[in-house]
């Protein structure tokens, strides 16, 4: 069976299949197997197979049961594993399974896990305008704005309008082709290879590595410090972090603790008084100036309280959480709570 045939089948036998068992269904095996077979199969006989090394294919009818709508994605190894994150050239049927669209798509769970589904919305459809931005010539080669009604995290069959899927925002672009006059083979192995280009070429780009930003927020989560309300916020801690790790042990902090001492400047904690004289010494370094504007790599900073304050773990962790607030500020927001 040709790309195209096992496509139609798919569209046009999926609804009808979602009333039967998921288990050992024949269509769920089509999607699974036959699905990515038949497009690879499709590039090998246009001149243009895919590198196994590089890419694989994936699908998914469901997982124990079957989704809203099935999906075939192309990943580079090196931007996403799984449908869960990054960005992907993918295969995605509309309601009504009378289209199917070929997009630049993004995972969201992982993001939605991080930092919940309202400002998982924003960050993904900012992501949508910079990949459009930076693949340039998207327009040029057939693709489109869409909105396409596609994401299987929609309940697809709910939908009645596709600009009132909340996900089509994080669509780059796109392609959309009729079940009835679907093109042949040859055609659509041009456009995904034209895809595939663009996705090179957004690969290339290291701020479009959103995939260790989607794990830097889940890290931030975990560690109590992901601040509330916009990516933007989340995105500044973890660069101040980064920039914290990189001096935590350096002649720099041990000056600063010589001038500002060991005791914490928010909350007035002392490691030694509570500890013993085993921690003595011990206290956090946090950069005081805005976030936005961390020294780069390799500048010289000097150890000045202007700069620098001082912090038991508990309030440097809180004032990485409030989005680095100054000292004023901070103290007043503890002795409110
Ligand atoms: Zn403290
Ligand atoms: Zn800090």
């Amino acid at each position: 069976m040709t790309f195209t045939e096992v496509t139609k089948e798919i569209g046009n036998t999926f609804l009808k299949s979602k009333q039967e068992a998921f288990k050992g269904h024949p269509l769920a095996s089509r999607i699974r197997k036959d699905w990515p077979g038949a497009l690879s199969s499709a590039l090998t006989l246009a001149g243009t197979p895919l590198n196994e090394e590089e890419y694989s294919l994936d699908s998914s009818p469901g997982l124990g049961q079957w989704s809203d709508a099935p999906w075939l994605a192309v990943f580079r190894k090196d931007i996403t594993s799984s449908a869960t994150g990054g960005f992907y050239p993918v295969f995605l049927f509309e309601p009504g399974f009378e289209t199917v669209c070929l997009v630049m798509g993004q995972g969201a769970e992982k993001l939605v896990k991080a930092v919940g589904k309202k400002a998982a919305l924003v960050e993904l459809s900012a992501r949508a305008v910079q990949m459009r931005r930076a693949a340039v010539s998207w327009e040029k080669e057939g693709f489109s704005l869409g909105p396409f009604a596609t994401m299987r995290r929609a309940s697809v069959q709910s939908e009645k309008k596709s600009d009132t899927d909340p996900w089509s925002v994080s669509v780059a672009f796109g392609k959309r082709y009729s079940l009835a006059a679907m093109p042949n083979d040859s055609m659509i192995s041009a456009d995904v290879i034209k895809m595939i280009k663009f996705y090179d070429l957004l690969a290339k780009d290291s701020s479009m590595r959103f995939t260790k930003v989607d794990e830097a927020l889940e890290g931030l989560k975990e560690e109590g410090e992901l601040p509330e309300g916009s990516v933007d916020g989340a995105k500044k801690v973890i660069w101040h972090k980064k920039f914290e790790t990189r001096v935590r042990n350096s002649k720099l902090v041990s000056d600063v603790k010589k001038l500002l001492g060991t005791r914490c400047q928010a909350c007035n904690f002392s490691f030694e008084s509570r500890y013993g004289a085993g921690m003595s010494g011990y206290i956090e370094a946090h950069h005081k100036n805005p976030i936005y504007s961390l020294p780069d790599e390799g500048a010289i900073l000097k150890p000045t309280a202007s700069d620098f304050m001082v912090l038991c773990s508990n309030c440097h962790r809180a004032i990485h959480r409030a989005g680095c607030p100054d000292l004023e500020t901070f103290q007043r927001s503890i002795e409110l709570k």
